[in-house]
């Protein structure tokens, strides 16, 4: 069943039924169907439906906004923002793709070839419902301009934003066998994932997900794109503003209630700063993020995006301090609704779960560093290789330090940001693959090379 269930009350709003094994059939019947004709338009034909779809994602910013406030608690204005990206996105691709997707001529021994950028034919792509609208884009966008088709399905809480997001694409000229909307249960999929029709499978989610959907893939021989979680680290190497930074790393932190996969999550400051540091971030944490309506504008903590997700994250605070970490704020449950206070923990050591395991919430946690290795260290110890930010005044330290850090991006002096034309992916076990740039078109393209 998809469920909006509204997170700031905990109402039950609507009941959609699971698509059954026949209307999935149907709809990777359509998305095979589609592939034909989708795949034969010029690439600028493409193009402009991508670019129109922008337009209306534009007009209906409030709308899917609203939807997002309802389903999974976003802050109003952060749904508008979210919205502003996802018509990057769309226009990113709408006027890039036609020069990504020319022909790349190659000299070859003995003569020439040519590398040709084609698609490979319909694509499931599963997705979360903490960016409902972004995380979508960022699969949509490339794969329409390429010539792919789409079935999608998207997070068990989200059939509204779902359901929104295929109307935008249908009234912008997307053809009905091109993108499909599916209420597919996660059951269901290692299904879809055998049909020899579907060509690839781009996931979006957790850890667990990423596991069962590439075994699946990987069992039929089906491309996989993983985006998965993370505990970015945030190393403060110095600063000549520690009021500044701290405001800005707390806001990175609570940004969409701390729910971001590349959101930092791990603290790294170097001793010298750090208990002034975690004295001014406790208090602004405490001070400035309060509990409110998500709709409300001026709200600074709002839901999380489910009871299950707030008591979840609520049951990792309360291990981290059994287990030994300090509490210095937060950390208990507020209802009705899922709200968690925001909350700062310290002295989280290895032996701790809270140190390798994601916190999908809005929970800091802030660890000392001796020295400079030391910082980079911890930020390495970790399974996730998502994202990752260096803090400090001196732009080629901050370089040298970013270069040993395993993850798949590095953000200096900035954190927990994502943008159109920046490749976006991890390493370890945050998944493999890009969105986003150059790069997020190039993940489910037959790169066909054509020897003269
Ligand atoms: P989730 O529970 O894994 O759900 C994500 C999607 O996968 C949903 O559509 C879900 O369907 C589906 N799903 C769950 N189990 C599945 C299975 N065994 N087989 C096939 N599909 C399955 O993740 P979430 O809780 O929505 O999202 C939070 C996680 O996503 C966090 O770990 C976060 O870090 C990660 N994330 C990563 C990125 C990135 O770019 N790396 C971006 C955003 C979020 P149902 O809803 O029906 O269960």
């Amino acid at each position: 069943m998809y469920t909006v269930t509204d997170p700031a009350t905990g109402e039950l709003i609507e009941e959609v039924p699971n698509s059954t094994d026949e209307q999935v059939q149907a709809a990777i019947d359509r998305v095979h169907r589609g592939y034909a004709s989708w795949r034969s338009r010029p690439v600028a034909e493409r193009a402009r439906i991508v670019a129109r779809a922008a337009e209306l994602f534009a007009e209906r910013s409030d709308e899917l906004a609203a939807i997002m406030t309802l389903e999974m608690g976003k802050r109003i204005n952060e749904g508008r923002g979210e919205i502003g990206i996802v018509v990057d996105i769309f226009n990113y691709y709408a006027d890039n793709g036609p020069a990504l997707l020319a022909d790349e001529p190659l000299s070859i021994k003995g003569g020439d070839a040519v590398i040709t950028k084609g698609p490979i034919g319909p694509l499931l792509g599963i997705m979360p419902w903490n960016f409902p609208c972004y995380q979508v884009a960022r699969f949509v966008a490339p794969n329409l301009v390429l010539g792919n088709t789409i079935l999608l399905k998207h997070a068990s809480i989200c059939p509204r934003s779902a359901a929104a997001i295929e109307s935008v694409l249908r009234d912008a000229g997307v053809p009905e066998d091109v993108y499909v909307n599916t209420f597919a249960s996660s059951k269901q999929i290692p299904a879809i994932l055998a049909d020899p029709r579907i060509q690839g499978v781009s996931l979006t989610g957790s850890e667990q997900a990423g596991i069962s959907v590439a075994a699946d893939a990987g069992k039929n021989l089906k491309k996989s794109v993983l985006e998965l979680g993370g505990s970015d680290p945030l190393i403060v190497l110095d600063t000549d503003d520690l009021d500044e930074t701290v405001k800005a790393v707390a806001t990175a932190r609570m940004r969409n209630c701390g729910q971001s996969c590349n959101a930092p999550k791990r603290m790294i400051v170097l001793a010298d700063l750090y208990d002034d540091f975690v004295d001014r971030l406790t208090k602004r944490v405490a001070s400035v993020y309060l509990p409110g309506d998500p709709a409300d504008p001026e709200t600074k903590l709002p839901p999380l995006a489910s009871v299950a997700a707030a008591d979840e994250v609520a049951a990792q605070v309360e291990t981290a301090v059994r287990q030994g970490a300090t509490l210095r704020t937060g950390g208990h449950r507020i209802e009705p609704g899922a709200y968690l206070e925001a909350t700062v923990l310290t002295d989280v050591t290895p032996q701790m779960d809270a140190y390798y395991e994601e916190i999908f919430g809005p929970v800091v946690i802030v660890f000392r560093a001796e020295t400079e290795e030391q910082a980079i260290a911890i930020a390495n110890d970790s399974p996730f290789g998502l994202g990752a930010s260096v803090w400090g005044t001196d732009p080629e330290r901050g370089r040298r330090v970013a270069e040993q850090i395993e993850a798949g991006m590095v953000y200096l002096n900035s954190a927990g940001g994502s943008q159109a034309d920046l490749p976006f992916g991890g390493i370890k076990r945050s998944g493999m693959g890009r969105e986003l740039g150059p790069a997020g078109i190039e993940e489910f393209m037959n790169k066909k090379s054509i020897r003269l």
